[in-house]
């Protein structure tokens, strides 16, 4: 007998895969040029020549010094260089030790998640959310309840996330810039929230954790600021990945921040060590933890995220279509313009067209699609008189 719960997160893929696996069989058909994928979060824009050249001089240092095991929580010499970096850009004051070196922000979240739940213990997410978050913490043996969307504005509904609090709440996952809506909580939102947070921990005497997903957080724009959670709420997570920051997906390389401020931190961070034992997220990639260390302050390349983001909002606001204004990340959230307002009617259609855009139902918030626009340049300038024949289909 396998695990069935296994057996069913392994056999179907989500939509997303779906879309971006039929994209491929499909460009075998019509051409690369004439299917336009927006399914997938894959970073379009190279890694910075930084990374190359931090890989070529580390590729001089010894065999045995650059492929060798590193400590289970990470190389100490690019732990320390990491927490010098962000002490400079947030004013923070960590060291080496509050870090653990991860395979991404998906490990990341999933050590960190492991690290503090207990049976019957409670999570809250916002809505959109990334899926995977149901997946992650239903496998520590969790549950998670989603606060609505407020599709007003995308940042928090008090009113309903302060109705899911309990006593059984153990943390709260908050992904900004946000996968799906590309909306970036503000310093408003994020000081609310610490409020309603410290005065529940009083309430119910015991401590809620935050699980900052920050993947997104270098991709902002017109100089947005992204407030760095643990400046206003002591027992923050920060889950991080060089990911999208650097273009790295493919080589699994992240951290996770556990500071001092935390209640308890030594022995959190000794759980989190004991998730990452149990969980066999040991000892991340060496050469990656010691190339992003040396690329800590190398910044984003976003100018191409930013020419994209402008020529879809603008492009599809002007052809009549009601979307969400992106400030990070590199997702465009647009409502469905079907009568029935259902955003898996509207991708049927795009995908009549070869447009491939993501229904919104399996990140909470219905009636919406993502569309993905890290891809090149051309591919949303073609795409623009399509979606314009789409519109015209829908007006008829
Ligand atoms: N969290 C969010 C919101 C994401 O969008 C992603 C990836 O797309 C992840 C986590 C996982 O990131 P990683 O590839 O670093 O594991």
């Amino acid at each position: 007998m396998i695990n069935e719960t296994m057996y069913g997160l392994g056999s179907k893929s989500s939509v997303i895969r779906e879309l971006f696996a039929y994209g491929l069989e499909r460009k075998k058909v019509v051409g690369e040029d004439k299917v336009y994928d927006f399914s997938l979060g894959n970073p379009s824009i190279p890694a910075p020549h930084e990374v190359k050249d931090a890989l070529l001089k580390l590729l001089e240092e010894p065999a045995e010094v650059l492929h060798s095991y590193s400590p289970a929580s990470g190389d100490p010499k690019a732990k320390q260089m990491l927490a010098e970096s962000v002490n400079r850009r947030f004013e923070t004051h960590f060291s080496g030790d509050n870090f653990y070196m991860t395979v991404g922000a998906a490990a990341s979240l999933n050590i960190s998640i492991h690290a503090i739940t207990n049976p019957g213990d409670e999570f809250i997410t916002f809505a959109p959310f990334f899926p995977e978050y149901t997946v992650w913490v239903e496998n520590a043996g969790a549950k998670l309840l989603i606060t609505p969307a407020d599709t007003e504005s995308f940042q928090i509904d008090f009113e309903a996330f302060e109705k899911l609090l309990s006593p059984k709440t153990k943390g709260i996952i908050i992904n900004s810039p946000n996968n799906p809506s590309g909306v970036v909580y503000s310093e408003d939102t994020i000081i609310k929230l610490s409020k309603v947070l410290c005065k529940k921990e009083k309430e119910y005497g015991h401590t809620i954790y935050l699980i900052a997903d920050e993947p997104y957080r270098e991709i902002v724009y017109d100089g947005l600021n992204v407030p760095y959670i643990p400046k206003y709420y002591n027992d923050t997570f920060v889950c991080y990945s060089y990911s999208k920051s650097l273009s790295l997906p493919g080589e699994r390389i992240g951290y996770i921040i556990v500071p001092d401020e935390m209640a308890d931190s030594k022995r959190v961070m000794a759980a989190v060590n004991g998730a990452g034992r149990a969980l066999g997220f040991v000892c991340a990639p060496v050469l990656f933890q010691k190339a992003v260390a040396m690329c800590a302050d190398v910044p984003s390349d976003i100018e191409a995220y930013a020419r994209n983001k402008d020529l879809l909002y603008n492009g599809l606001t002007r052809l009549g279509y009601d979307c969400v204004r992106p400030q990070g990340a590199f997702y465009l959230f647009v409502k469905s313009p079907e009568k029935s307002g259902d955003a898996g009617e509207f991708s049927e259609r795009a995908k009549k067209h070869d447009v491939l855009v993501v229904p919104s139902d399996s990140f909470g918030c219905p009636g919406y699609v993502r569309i993905s626009y890290c891809v090149a340049e051309k591919t949303i300038l073609d795409s623009l008189p399509v979606f314009k024949a789409i519109m015209e289909e829908l007006k008829a």
